[in-house]
């Protein structure tokens, strides 16, 4: 979670109350902090009302020309290196590097929002770039706020795995738990389509997989189907606990130690490297 703590010093700090030709003044900010408010407790689900509410179209259009200030060079820059902190790669796709910061509420619509840091995401430029230009109105389409909404209560993201075509090939799907919505289960899977992650995946799956054929090869040779089995399974464990539960690293793992004929030598061929 970013820090909270210094919202109206940021606001204070672009928009000074000693200067009188402000575009934001002294009851400006306070609505907007009503509507930072509203946002948390609406879990930065869309809200067409925010837009209308409370802040004249000039007072709109200074916040979001303020976001020039969450540049590298700009007033605010210590609030972009907090929050490009915060993760360790991309959020949305699990791999990128993270380089922007994503408007989880489109800044040109939700202009209110433009310096909130909730909705300031660290992302790839990859994901920032396939996000929708504007948000969904159908619930079961809209994007999952990756702050406000904790969906570690459950392992939904899983990897089913088909070595028959002579390669690794992962299908990673979601999976409906106890606890689950339809509507979160729908988000999910929009989730996965609005990235374009069934695309990005594979390639990223053959770059890590080349990084475990030492391990494999060692594990096969000591205990066989069974030691692989064991490996694959104790890496699953390791991941979840420095990526989280639904990590793509973790399912493929999970995926492989199912896949009988992987683990009892069939990665060597699947992985194009020889046999002992
Ligand atoms: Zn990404």
């Amino acid at each position: 979670m970013p820090d909270l703590s210094h919202l109206r010093a940021h606001l204070d700090l672009i928009f000074p109350d000693e200067d009188l030709l402000s575009p934001l003044k002294p009851a400006d900010k306070d609505k907007l902090m009503e509507l930072y408010v509203l946002y948390q407790q609406g879990l930065g689900k869309p809200n067409p009302e925010w837009i209308a509410e409370g802040l004249s179209e000039d007072a709109q259009e200074a916040i979001l020309k303020a976001y020039g200030e969450v540049s590298e060079t700009g007033r605010l820059a210590v609030l972009r290196a907090s929050l490009k902190n915060l993760a360790k790669v991309c959020p949305y796709c699990g791999f990128g590097e993270v380089r922007d910061l994503d408007h989880h509420l489109q800044k040109k619509i939700y202009k209110c929002f433009s310096i909130f840091p909730l909705n300031l995401v660290p992302s790839c430029s990859k994901c920032n770039g396939h996000k929708p230009r504007k948000p969904r109105k159908k619930s079961t389409h809209q994007h999952i706020n990756a702050y406000l909404e904790d969906l570690s209560f459950c392992e939904f993201f899983v990897a089913d795995i088909d070595i028959s075509g002579g390669a690794v090939l992962a299908t990673f799907k979601i999976e409906k738990q106890k606890g689950m919505s339809d509507e979160t289960l729908q988000r999910l899977k929009q989730h996965l389509k609005d990235f374009k992650l069934y695309e990005r995946y594979p390639s990223q799956v053959n770059i890590f997989l080349a990084s475990q054929q030492v391990a494999l090869d060692d594990n096969f040779r000591a205990g066989g189907a069974e030691g692989v089995k064991a490996f694959l399974m104790r890496s699953a464990a390791a991941n979840v606990k420095s990526l989280g539960i639904n990590d793509w690293r973790g399912a493929l793992f999970v995926g492989l130690a199912k896949n009988d004929e992987f683990c009892d030598g069939g990665f060597y061929k699947a992985l194009g490297f020889p046999p002992p």
